[in-house]
């Protein structure tokens, strides 16, 4: 509904269609495009970015649906790289229905019958690719006797973050803001897993660092105390910095460290590494979460209404693991 610089989203309201009402989608015109049933719909921390006023950031159009990376099926096409029934995978607004040009940038995509759709916009889709693909091409893979450090450790990104880790021989200290968060990182392998609102991370560091990597969901003061307890010629892979994304950002006052201590910091994100990394991710990842091999959890809200409290549970860490609007079955 507006703009907002700083704080907590609100949600707003949500029109939602009475699958009774019968809508007439075989009128719809399609000018050689294709019309879509939206059956999931991922909720990020990103997307609190776009609903800030900045130069920098082309956000959401006030007064439009939000969007995020969705999963639906084709109802009809006029377009010949797809037909009814196909899926497909990409940006979509938050609707139940939406009809693309042929050029949308929508793929389309397929999945193994023993995983949900759901797990495609998680730890088999731009999370799990995000935490694959920077894993690989910055961390060491040879992490015998080092050590990393993983925040938001429960969630998609963080959990895959930490099976990478514990597969590469790293010993693994993970933090979440939750007990039963705390448990599902030691169900992924963490050595050492921790509440960080009740438990100090300076001393967690202390005790079992210093830190050879350190995988950054959060910024602010954590990555202050990382800093702080990093080895000599560590490497901080900066991925997310979540507590700032609400309100005032903290900065770190220790940043002589990298300096004195040669640590490397590689900032990046998932859409420039994706491309390199998509098929062998795909080749990898998803058959490893059918056999039980890697673990994640999913946060599932249903009903295209619920998509304003899925943004507000993602922020304040209400979420278990990868929140997903279920929009429509099949
Ligand atoms: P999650 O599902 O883990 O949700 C975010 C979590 O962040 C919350 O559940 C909460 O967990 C934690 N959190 C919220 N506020 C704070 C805070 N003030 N301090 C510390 N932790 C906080 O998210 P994802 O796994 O999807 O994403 C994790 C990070 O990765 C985010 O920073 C995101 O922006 C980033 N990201 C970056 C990408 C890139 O291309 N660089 C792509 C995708 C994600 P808890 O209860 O444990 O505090």
């Amino acid at each position: 509904n507006e703009k907002i610089s700083s704080g907590y989203p609100v949600p707003g309201k949500t029109v939602v269609y009475d699958e009774s009402e019968q809508l007439d989608l075989s009128s719809v015109p399609l000018d050689g495009g294709f019309l879509v049933k939206t059956i999931v719909l991922s909720v990020d921390p990103y997307m609190r970015g776009l609903m800030s006023e900045s130069p920098d950031v082309t956000g959401f159009a006030l007064g439009s649906p939000t969007a995020s990376y969705g999963i639906g099926r084709v109802l009809r096409s006029e377009s010949p790289q797809l037909k009814t029934g196909d899926h497909v995978y990409g940006f979509l607004s938050h609707e139940q229905y939406s009809v693309h040009p042929s050029s949308s940038s929508l793929r389309k995509i397929e999945k193994s019958p023993e995983l949900s759709w759901s797990t495609y916009l998680g730890a088999a889709g731009m999370p799990g690719l995000t935490a694959y693909s920077a894993w690989k091409e910055y961390a060491l893979s040879t992490g015998k006797g080092l050590v990393a450090f993983v925040t938001a450790a429960s969630g998609p990104v963080g959990s895959m973050v930490v099976q990478l880790a514990k597969a590469d021989g790293y010993k693994v200290i993970a933090s979440a803001g939750s007990d039963d968060k705390v448990e599902f990182t030691k169900k992924c392998g963490a050595d050492v897993a921790f509440n960080y609102k009740t438990t100090s991370t300076a001393d967690v560091l202390k005790e079992h660092g210093p830190i050879d990597l350190y995988w950054d969901n959060v910024g602010g003061q954590i990555l202050e105390t990382a800093l702080a307890h990093a080895n000599m010629c560590a490497r901080f892979i900066e991925c997310g910095m979540i507590s700032s994304y609400n309100g005032e950002s903290y900065g770190p006052k220790n940043l002589q460290l990298l300096y004195t201590k040669h640590i490397t910091m590689y900032g990046f994100t998932v859409v420039n590494l994706e491309d390199k990394y998509r098929d062998d991710f795909l080749r990898t990842i998803p058959p490893k979460l059918v056999s039980g091999e890697l673990q994640h959890m999913e946060y599932l809200l249903h009903g295209l209404d619920k998509v304003g409290e899925g943004i507000l549970a993602v922020q304040k860490g209400v979420n278990r693991g990868k929140a997903v609007v279920v929009v429509a079955e099949e």
